[in-house]
């Protein structure tokens, strides 16, 4: 990065970014389990980690949330790395255009569509390697501790109730068994996967993790390499064409950042090279992706020159 570009960056003033997209209403908070629906709907928070190493948010950073679905890139990069890439054999990475727990495999292979959706993430977060559910669960938990730079924790309420009320995830998985694609019995699959989304982050660990994916794989605070390259790649690949569902390809063409969305209200950002970024705020649209998030993302796509295609003239 050249050095008039990083220093754009770090005196970007991202508290502008959060007045301005907090103007935005509309949406609705997700009601799938009880700590979901209690969340609070006006918490905002933006956060951006550049591959230096810096950290800079602006809101309410110090809130804590659930990954959901923006744990499914990290599952996804973790499931690569412990099969040594045979993962990507494993599960599709074609979009679906459909919702995110839409109860269909691929035609033909009975594979999950792709790593994003959760038929795709119940089968990459089995696939990490982990003789039993709390080896597994361990080596989840240490391996997005990792991506974070920091100890992360799982929210024990949310992991239950998704375990307990799960039932499309339960659904998906039992398909995958009568299909073959599934190691595991269902009922593990849907453990591992409900306590991998119920891990806790703020908007800073969530950027960090984006900007572990951007630097290649490597924790741009901490120095450690998390990932292969080659692994960072693949996935940031994937968050592209199917990280936003049946809204993928608006959102690339819009905003042309890879990312990922999830019913917390949490979005994930990698610009490869470049950055990481999160935003948090619950009210959702009707593809499940964070109204208020997605004008930020906008907001920083447009000022900070971050869309993939937008730099052709
Ligand atoms: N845990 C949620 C589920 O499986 C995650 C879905 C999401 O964030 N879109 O339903």
């Amino acid at each position: 990065m050249t050095s008039s570009r990083h220093s754009e960056l770090s005196s970007y003033d991202l508290k502008s970014v959060v007045e301005r997209a907090r103007a935005q209403g509309g949406g609705e908070v997700d009601r799938s389990v009880p700590a979901l629906a209690s969340a609070d709907p006006d918490v905002f928070a933006v956060a951006l980690a550049h591959l230096d190493g810096a950290v800079t948010s602006a809101g309410d950073a110090a809130v804590a949330f659930s990954l959901q679905s923006a744990v499914k890139p990290f599952l996804f990069a973790l499931a690569l790395a412990d099969t040594g890439g045979d993962a990507i054999d494993r599960v599709g990475i074609e979009p679906t255009g459909e919702s995110f727990d839409a109860i269909k495999l691929e035609s033909g292979t009975g594979r999950p569509p792709n790593p994003m959706v959760n038929a795709g993430a119940l089968l990459t977060a089995a696939l990490v390697h982990g003789e039993d559910v709390a080896a597994r669960d361990e080596r989840i938990l240490r391996g997005l501790s990792a991506f974070a730079g920091r100890s992360l924790a799982v929210d024990e309420e949310v992991a239950r109730d998704e375990h307990l009320m799960g039932d499309r995830n339960h659904a998906l998985a039992h398909l995958m068994r009568s299909e073959g694609t599934l190691d595991v019995t269902a009922d593990d699959a849907v453990a591992v996967y409900a306590r991998a989304c119920a891990v806790l982050v703020d908007v800073e660990a969530l950027a960090i993790m984006g900007a572990t994916l951007a630097a290649g794989g490597r924790n741009p605070v901490t120095g450690e390499r998390v990932v292969s390259a080659d692994v960072a790649r693949d996935v940031i690949s994937v968050m592209a064409t199917c990280g936003v569902y049946d809204g993928s390809g608006r959102w690339m063409r819009s905003v042309g950042i890879p990312a990922k969305s999830s019913v917390s209200g949490a979005l994930v950002l990698s610009v490869p090279g470049v950055l990481g970024a999160a935003t948090i705020s619950p009210p959702l649209d009707e593809r499940g992706t964070s109204v208020r998030g997605h004008v930020a993302a906008d907001i920083l796509s447009v000022e900070l020159g971050l869309h993939a295609f937008g730099r052709l003239t």
